[in-house]
């Protein structure tokens, strides 16, 4: 009986508030680090094994060195903000799988679909502004936020992570109560990527491109209800590199 009661403790002095690296935004984090980066290794793997075994990742070779070559100076770029970023085994693939967009989970895992990379037809500069915004997720630590919110709102005390973790892709209601964060944290996102993409060297104006494209194309997974309106992100894309051109 002492086991399960010791865990529970272990879980709530877990806590710790931490504050985004740029905007200053204080988070309330529940789950550790280390907890969240290793249960996103894993699925992680699961899903590049899945895709490798269906003959849909890493199957367009260009576009994978393109993708290393520009993350490289942008996880460079996340370090000056957050050093703990030299510890994670970044990793990154592409997929044929058309209902990727671009992803990258806690602990520096990045996925890119090809296919949504073709659609836009993404020059070198508009694909770091897509990347960047990935990378500002998890260096602004969002999914372990998420997590903890999720956790919070389940009004449960202390629960494993990897119960969290399946409540929020099962339970509609949750995500939906967890839907004011997520668009936080997608303009977030857009504005600490641009940052992130500025101090790897690339151009304000590949950033405004990225947000005009992604705007004509419409895509239905970047344009869903999280984000705001694709003109109010080319709007903030303008307002941001005019800050750069200061
Ligand atoms: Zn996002």
């Amino acid at each position: 009986m002492m086991k399960p009661l010791l865990a529970s403790l272990v879980l709530l002095t877990a806590s710790a508030s931490a504050q985004v690296p740029e905007s200053g935004r204080w988070q309330e984090l529940r789950f550790s680090a280390d907890e969240v980066d290793a249960s996103m290794q894993e699925r992680y793997i699961d899903r590049t094994v899945d895709l490798a075994a269906a003959g849909k990742l890493d199957r367009d070779r260009a576009l994978l060195a393109r993708l290393r070559y520009i993350s490289a100076e942008l996880i460079r770029a996340a370090f000056e903000l957050k050093p703990e970023v030299a510890r994670w085994q970044w990793e990154v693939h592409t997929t044929s799988d058309a209902d990727v967009d671009a992803i990258c989970m806690a602990g520096g895992k990045i996925l890119v679909g090809s296919a949504f990379v073709h659609q836009l037809a993404l020059t070198d500069g508009e694909l770091a502004t897509l990347l960047a915004h990935e990378v500002a997720h998890v260096v602004a630590e969002h999914p372990r936020e998420t997590l903890s919110e999720a956790m919070l709102l389940n009004r449960l005390p202390a629960v494993p992570l990897e119960v969290v973790m399946a409540r929020l892709d099962s339970d509609l209601s949750l995500q939906i109560r967890l839907s004011r964060l997520s668009s936080l944290q997608e303009s977030e996102a857009d504005q600490l990527g641009m940052v992130l993409a500025h101090r790897a060297g690339w151009a304000a104006d590949d950033m405004i491109s990225f947000y005009r494209k992604l705007g004509e194309g419409e895509q239905a997974a970047l344009v869903s209800s999280a984000y705001p309106a694709s003109e109010s992100r080319l709007s903030m894309a303008r307002g941001m590199a005019r800050l750069f051109n200061d």
